[in-house]
């Protein structure tokens, strides 16, 4: 029998490696953990959700201090942004939390560390910085980069991703946003209401296009009301670098040409997947345009080599990629085999309203040639919405045609926590009536939950037949009024 330096051999420290190390470790698999960068958490916590995150929080306490007298306060006068300053808050945070995820930690769960660039020389082995390391598994666990279009003059000009806008030195003045999906979205009303002049260049009629149209118009709307400037419809034609300027040609809807200018200019136009350099096409592990190709057990094209998080193109996310993790130790630790099910895989953008979403939305259920009824209700409605001067938004439930939920998407403060409620009904197979049934304490904004469903039933209950029967057994006389 073939003895390996390790039973199981990682590729990548982020959210799906770290997940697949620590359950390995404490099953008892001899395991390897590979990075790349100097420390581990991946582009999470160095470039992601945790920058992003932050930075969200800072902006919106500055947004509402300059919109203090909406709360009845007096009106305060904001000086600018130092944004060095915002930049130490956002480092101090990633520092925290990547205590939790240090190599000490994961040694002590008996992980093995190392660092350095990996490269498959065959299917069970690879070199790292000079040295041959076996494992009788592997997990490509490398994630994504920002993608970077081939646009005429990116080449000549300085332009930001999300690796570098969390540390910036200055608070841009003109930020310029390639793209309109979540992370651009976020990033323009962010640094729009630290101060910066925001435009957003979209080739789409709409942004945020994965979510329903009227709910990503009204971020959009929001996002316009705060200053955020928006070209859609426009083809990109060519960047500029003037200096200390950014130039970007565009072509509009209309065929015109458009030059947006700016002081900096941030690419947000999606992500490409972290298999270069890995020796991949050597070995003979698939991958197509999107990323490394998988089953729904995660196996690669060999059986033992698994796969999970951005680099297999699917849902990037974090909560995605721990997920998968977990599926990865099922088949590749446990042996057990388990497949994915994205069933009920919930998201969520961090904009003010948030945008959280699980299930079916409209657009996916036609796309699905579902048929469906949607319920709504509106914050405006829900009096802690108000109290909060948070009533921008409503909840839509999508409903099959046995009255079983399809799917449920929040725009309104909270958003995505207000999703865990939904997460754990629609997971745990319960029916609405438990969620109708089930006492919220008052003001809280997860009433609007209850209320939606509580709608569905009310058309129901408070129908002409049960009225017609309530008449009939106990004489009732009908309206008062
Ligand atoms: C700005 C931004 C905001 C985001 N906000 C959210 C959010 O709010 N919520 C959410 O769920 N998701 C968010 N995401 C997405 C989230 O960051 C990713 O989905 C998540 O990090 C994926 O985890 P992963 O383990 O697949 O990849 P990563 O976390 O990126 O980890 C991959 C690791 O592999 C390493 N690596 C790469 N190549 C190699 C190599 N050749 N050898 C060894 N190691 C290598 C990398 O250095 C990295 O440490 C955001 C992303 C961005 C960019």
């Amino acid at each position: 029998m073939t003895v390996y330096d390790y039973d199981l051999g990682i590729l990548g420290g982020g959210a799906a490696g770290l997940t697949v190390a620590s359950g390995a470790a404490q099953l008892g698999a001899r395991t390897l953990l590979v990075e790349k960068e100097p420390d581990l958490g991946g582009d999470c916590l160095h470039y992601g959700c945790v920058p992003s995150k932050t930075l969200i929080k800072t902006a919106r306490v500055f947004h509402q201090l300059k919109n203090a007298s909406r709360y009845g306060l007096p009106q305060q006068t904001a000086p600018p942004v130092d944004f060095k300053a915002v930049a130490t808050r956002i480092r101090e945070v990633i520092d925290t939390i990547q205590r939790h995820d240090s190599v000490m930690r994961f040694c002590n769960l008996g992980v093995k560390v190392l660092f350095g660039q990996p490269r498959f020389t065959d299917d069970h082995t690879i070199d790292l910085n000079g040295k041959s390391v076996t494992a009788r598994t592997w997990v490509i666990a490398t994630g994504s980069s920002p993608a970077i279009p081939t646009l005429e003059g990116l080449d000549r000009t300085p332009y930001l991703t999300n690796r570098e806008i969390f540390s910036l030195e200055r608070l841009p003045g003109e930020l310029i946003i390639l793209g309109g999906g979540p992370i651009a979205i976020e990033m323009a009303q962010a640094f729009r209401r630290l101060g910066s002049r925001v435009s957003v260049i979209q080739r789409s009629e709409e942004i945020l296009s994965k979510e329903d149209r009227d709910l990503a118009e009204t971020v959009r709307q929001v996002l316009v009301s705060e200053g955020v400037e928006f070209y859609l419809g426009c083809k990109l034609k060519r960047v500029d670098s003037l200096g200390e300027r950014r130039e970007v040609s565009i072509e509009t809807a209309t065929g015109d040409t458009l030059v947006v200018t700016g002081s900096d200019l941030l690419v947000a136009l999606g992500r490409s997947t972290n298999t270069e350099g890995l020796g991949l096409e050597q070995i003979g592990v698939a991958c197509d345009h999107r990323g490394i190709k998988v089953d729904r057990r995660l196996r690669t094209s060999h059986n033992h080599i698994f796969a999970a998080g951005d680099v297999i193109g699917g849902y990037q996310f974090t909560h995605a990629a721990g997920y998968e993790g977990g599926i990865v130790i099922s088949n590749a630790v446990l042996h057990l085999p388990r497949k994915v099910d994205y069933t009920w895989m919930p998201w969520c953008t961090y904009t003010a309203p948030e945008l959280a979403s699980i299930g079916h939305n409209e657009k996916s259920a036609r796309r699905a040639g579902l048929e469906y009824r949607v319920w709504t209700e509106e914050f405006r409605t829900n009096d802690r919405a108000l109290a909060e001067g948070d009533e921008t938004g409503r909840i839509k439930l999508l409903l099959d045609r046995h009255d079983h939920a399809l799917g449920v998407q929040i725009l309104g403060p909270h958003a995505g926590d207000l999703l865990g409620e939904w997460v754990a009904l629609l997971n745990g197979g319960m029916k609405l009536s438990r969620l109708a049934g089930a006492i919220h304490p008052y003001p809280t904004l997860s009433e609007i939950n209850k209320k939606v469903v509580g709608a569905v039933y009310a058309e129901k209950i408070f129908s002409d037949k049960a009225r017609a029967v309530l008449k009939f057994l106990f004489n009732f006389k009908g309206r008062a009024c």
